[in-house]
């Protein structure tokens, strides 16, 4: 009997002695050890009644257990379903109500408070940062092997939800072949092998950390120097033994802050990958030349994994997301048409990486997702003579203003050219004439430059409709832990400022 994502990713290493996981007290942890601990835990949640297609809703820390529970949740054909570690009692309250879980696993301190939210047959195990826990305890006493529990490429494997820069988060229910084919596609175009050393400090409750990087070192047998979190001592240390670092552009931002990183350090690295968010042309071009490193920028979203990569050999080009990824369809559409290269429109894809609709969204489906199996993702785009992809926006981040579309990237991208400005957010807010008005928030590094200043150097190169009513300076513009920028902050906080 098989079992699609369980015997790629984990059952092939049950006889491998090679190090998975090395963490941050050096501790090593070998693919054989790891596939037995999955076993273990697996037993936990088959002795706790978890069906096949029961959710296991997962807050806890980013330690090996809460990795091996995703195996063990695919062992047991559960629907292993992680949470952001920040979110607090109230949002977990939403997802646990949403998902309807079978387990919960979470802190021992927030275990009681979980408990009056779910129902009575759904039971709740700890996990703490040190391993300690209900959950472990239970797993110390078990055998490590566990009869896998046969699921077909359409079953249900995970149950991720968006990170909710939008609006609501909404449960993306992925099949076993959406996550195995992604994996599979990226292991090969990024030449993951064996050989590889990956360098992790991406979340793990979060398309990014858990499946790009993680199935995609399953799959090769990769070493992955797995870190608690992003410390930047802890990664300039690493570098001169590592081959591959996948990063959201701020990793890349606080790299370049750091005079340690040079040409020597980064000899043996591979590639640099980065994605989740916008990496500024100037990041690229600035890691190129300290570094000699061209980072290879890719694009996806949760609903889909990953949609285009820039090439492995080839011209990675800076602001780009590169090709429709092998096996994928990309379209750009308007109104669902397609239009001409150049033509700015939505982004549509199709294909094996493409989700099986919302968790409890059936309306929702059906809007986003079409009957000819493209998805509609919400951002706007632009495709090249040759296919390559440019990201222009969210369409909800999109302004109207007097009739006319504004794509906020055009205008950040001037702002962001102006010396002393180090990054800018730009969005819409109600105006009672022109629908919306356009706003810019600014991060600078030349205190002395002055909101004239950017004005003068800013308006001359763009339309006037295009040009801001208002500059805001401000020390940092609000990120989520993806390091997405979040413009319904910012449109909340500045409301009253477009009359
Ligand atoms: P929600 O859907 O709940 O509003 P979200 O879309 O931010 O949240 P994710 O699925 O984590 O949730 O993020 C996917 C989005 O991230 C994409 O739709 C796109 O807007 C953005 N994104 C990902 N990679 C890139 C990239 N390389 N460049 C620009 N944007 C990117
Ligand atoms: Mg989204």
């Amino acid at each position: 009997m098989t079992n699609t994502l369980y015997d790629a990713l984990f059952a092939r290493h049950a006889e491998n002695d090679a190090t998975f996981l090395t963490l941050d007290d050096g501790t090593r942890v070998s693919y054989r050890s790891f596939v037995r601990r999955i076993g273990q835990l697996a037993r936990v949640l088959a002795d706790a009644g978890v069906n096949p297609g029961d959710r296991i809703v997962v807050q806890a820390p980013k330690i090996m257990d809460t990795i091996a529970l995703y195996g063990a949740a695919v062992q047991t054909g559960a629907v292993y379903l992680p949470l952001n570690t920040a979110y607090t009692q109230s949002e977990v309250a939403y997802f646990i109500t949403d998902a309807a879980p079978r387990m919960v696993v979470c802190d021992a301190e927030n275990a009681a408070a979980v408990s009056t939210i779910c129902s009575a047959d759904t039971q709740v195990l700890t996990l703490a940062k040190d391993g300690t826990g209900s959950l472990s305890t239970a797993a110390n006493t078990c055998e490590g092997t566990f009869a896998t529990v046969p699921r077909g490429p359409d079953d249900l494997a995970a149950l991720l939800y968006t990170s909710g820069t939008t609006g609501r988060s909404k449960g993306a229910m992925m099949s076993h072949k959406n996550l195995l084919s992604n994996a599979q596609t990226l292991t090969d175009l990024w030449r993951i092998t064996s050989e590889d050393r990956l360098i992790h400090a991406l979340p793990i409750f979060h398309t990014h950390g858990l499946f790009v990087a993680l199935n995609t070192a399953l799959l090769a047998g990769a070493q992955v120097r797995f870190m608690a979190g992003f410390d930047i001592d802890a990664i300039i240390g690493e570098l001169p033994t590592s081959t591959l670092l996948m990063g959201v552009p701020t990793f890349y931002t606080r790299l370049l802050a750091d005079r340690r990183l040079t040409r020597d350090l980064v000899a043996k690295m591979r590639l640099f990958i980065s994605g989740s968010a916008p990496l500024l042309a100037e990041t690229h071009t600035a890691f190129e030349n300290r570094t000699g490193h061209r980072i290879l920028e890719r694009y996806g979203m949760t609903e889909t994994n990953m949609i285009t990569s820039n090439p492995y050999d080839g011209a990675r080009l800076a602001g780009t997301v590169g090709y429709a990824l092998p096996g994928t369809e990309v379209e750009i559409t308007n109104d669902g048409q397609p239009v001409g290269p150049g033509e700015i429109g939505m982004i549509e894809v199709r294909g094996d990486n493409v989700f099986q609709g919302y968790w409890n969204m059936p309306d929702k489906t059906a809007e986003e997702l079409r009957k000819n199996g493209f998805f509609i993702t919400g951002d706007l785009g632009v495709k090249s003579d040759d296919g390559r992809i440019t990201i222009v926006g969210r369409q909800k981040d999109l302004i109207i203003s007097g009739g006319y579309n504004i794509y906020p990237k055009e205008i950040e991208d001037v702002l962001n050219d102006i010396d002393g400005v180090v990054e800018s957010a730009v969005f819409g807010v109600a105006h009672p004439d022109f629908g919306e008005t356009v706003l810019a928030a600014i991060v600078l590094d030349d205190p002395t430059l002055t909101v004239e200043d950017i004005a003068a150097a800013a308006t001359p190169q763009l339309a006037r409709f295009k040009h801001p009513k208002r500059y805001i300076i401000t020390d940092a513009l609000p990120r989520n832990t993806m390091g997405k920028v979040q413009k319904n902050i910012l449109r909340e906080t500045y409301r009253e400022l477009g009359t």
